[in-house]
């Protein structure tokens, strides 16, 4: 079932494979695809002979464990993992062994060990959806540092019933111990703040967390997008010792599917960015603390000290600040499931993939509308709604729109769900709030500009912010606090993009190297 070419790739990838696995089936022979299911398996498990297979008659079963070296990992598969999945599977058994790629470092590992409680995370996956194996890979590697947790992943559409009885409307879908735990996209480390939120680790558990003894650095880089990035290299170029602590090496260009104006680069994908970013990284000796989420800084005084969940702490004399933005969000159903598929935010960026097509625009602020007028060239048809009975953006702005024959604006209008088919979306509903009537509108695609807001939340009280929350900064990227520097989309710098939060990285770092030279900051 598997093809020659697949089978002899996995072959070569096992040949490093260093434990033995057992993969233990558990099939019900009248479920239709149990033969489909057997021969994937033995085509697989050929693939190293350290991997072996059993297969037991179980009714109404369909699924495998994972064992390694007799032990078992926690992971089940329940379904035929191939599609999207496949590189999952294929990631559980390296990670299994130690030789995976994006291992986590020691103090996650510490996080994930300190949850004692007996957890058990199902995730309902479908093979076609591209948000599902980040999360299902994420899950298995907390799964396999955490003997207490497992990890059964269901493709969703092999098992209907569950999902109508549960309600299902949207990949992935996950529960921790039967109870609705995460919807849609997630990463490693926002997986695990919820699961340890969810789960508190016990006293027992706080007992494996990691040391909290303060690491020091000459500057320390809060966020790891294009500024975060730009910012790090820069500093490590000047033979500063340099960490970057942050959620995820990349930033809002994870989300991003197609990327054609980093200017050098006519056409990038937003995952062959972020890698990008990170291997540029890796060419310098910066220490990279991913998956970590800033609480609590304190910016006063010479040495800078800044705690991430969990406890561990940082200090450092100079700080570049570069958490970036986060667009808000309409929070209805169907929206983050169907982010870059259809969900858009950004129409500089997204709107030449929605070529004569029909599109929304959900906002009638200046954003909103010069987001309409914009796609207007591009697009057949843009609707703009905005929820209040009338628009907020400047008359010139409104004008304008309304000259435009492809353009349609309706006010007073509340957006209820974005539908789609499981790949892209397909409609909007909306209620006219002047009559409570719910209507759908057949589209292709839905931008959403009701603002974007500044990830500065753990600086408030510190530095100067401006009314939108963004912090502000001069010229040289030097905000309020001396030793505090601030790029990218966390600014009040106007445009936020990847190619103006690089320079901005790159100002800041130069300013704080400068300003130790000076003696301004240790
Ligand atoms: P970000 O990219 O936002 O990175 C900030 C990082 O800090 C993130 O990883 C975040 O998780 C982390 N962080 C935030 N708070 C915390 C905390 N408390 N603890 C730890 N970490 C934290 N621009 C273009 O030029 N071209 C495009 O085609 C394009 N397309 C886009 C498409 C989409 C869907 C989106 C959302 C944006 C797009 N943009 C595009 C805009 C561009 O991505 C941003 O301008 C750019 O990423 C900003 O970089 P940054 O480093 O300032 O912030």
């Amino acid at each position: 079932m598997l093809e020659r070419e697949i089978l002899d790739q996995v072959t070569g990838v096992f040949q490093n494979l260093c434990s033995s696995f057992l993969f233990q089936a558990k099939v019900d022979s009248s479920h239709a695809k149990s033969g489909e299911l057997k021969e994937f398996l033995s085509d697989f498990c050929s693939c190293s002979p350290l991997i072996n297979l059993t297969i037991e008659e179980s009714k109404g079963n369909l699924q495998f464990s994972i064992l390694r070296n007799g032990s078992d990992t926690g992971i089940i598969f329940r379904g035929i993992p191939g599609g999207h999945e496949f590189t999952s599977l294929l990631l559980a058994v390296l990670n299994a062994d130690g030789i995976g790629k994006n291992l986590p470092d020691d103090n996650i590992k510490k996080r994930i060990q300190a949850i004692t409680e007996k957890v058990t995370i199902t995730t309902y996956m479908s093979l076609s959806c591209t948000n599902c194996p980040d999360v299902v890979q994420a899950l298995n590697i907390i799964t396999l540092f955490n003997p207490n947790i497992s990890h059964i992943v269901s493709d969703g559409e092999l098992w209907q019933d569950e999902v109508e009885q549960l309600g299902i409307q949207g990949v992935p879908t996950i529960y921790a111990n039967g109870e609705l735990f995460h919807v849609g996209r997630g990463d490693l480390g926002t997986l695990l703040n919820k699961l340890s939120n969810r789960f508190p680790p016990t006293e027992v558990g706080k007992v494996t967390l990691h040391d909290t003894t303060p690491k020091e650095y000459d500057v320390l880089v809060l966020g790891g997008g294009p500024a975060g990035t730009s910012a790090a290299i820069y500093s490590a170029r000047k033979g500063l010792k340099v960490a970057v602590i942050g959620e995820r090496i990349g930033g809002q260009v994870k989300d991003t599917v197609g990327i054609e104006n980093v200017i050098s680069v006519p056409y990038t994908t937003g995952e062959e960015l972020s890698i990008a970013l990170k291997e540029h990284m890796g060419k310098y000796p910066v220490d990279i603390f991913e998956n970590r989420t800033i609480e609590k800084v304190a910016l006063q005084g010479d040495q800078k000290e800044i705690v991430v969940k969990g406890g561990e702490t940082f200090l450092a004399p100079a700080v570049i600040i570069a958490t970036g933005a986060s667009w808000r969000r309409l929070n209805v159903e169907g929206e983050a499931d169907y982010i870059g598929r259809g969900v858009a935010f950004c129409p500089h960026c997204d709107g030449p993939f929605y070529k004569g097509k029909h599109v929304a625009v959900i906002g009638g602020g200046n954003s909103g509308i010069e987001a309409a007028i914009d796609l207007a060239g591009i697009c057949s048809q843009v609707t703009i709604l905005e929820f209040a009975d009338t628009l907020r953006a400047d008359i010139v702005l409104q004008e304008k729109a309304n000259s435009l024959p492809n353009v349609e604006i309706f006010t007073s209008r509340q957006t209820m769900r974005v539908v789609g088919d499981g790949k892209k979306v397909t409609a909007l509903e909306v209620k006219n709030r002047t009559n409570e009537e719910v209507s759908t509108i057949p589209l292709d695609g839905i931008f959403v500009q009701i603002g974007l807001s500044a990830n500065s939340k753990p600086f408030e009280g510190q530095l100067e912010l401006t009314s939108r929350k963004e912090i502000i900064h001069d010229v040289f990227g030097r905000t309020s606090l001396p030793g505090v520097y601030a790029a990218g989309d966390v600014t009040d710098v106007p445009y936020k993009q990847i190619i103006i939060a690089m320079g901005e990285g790159a100002k800041a770092a130069l300013s704080a190297f400068d300003d130790k030279v000076r003696g301004v900051i240790a």
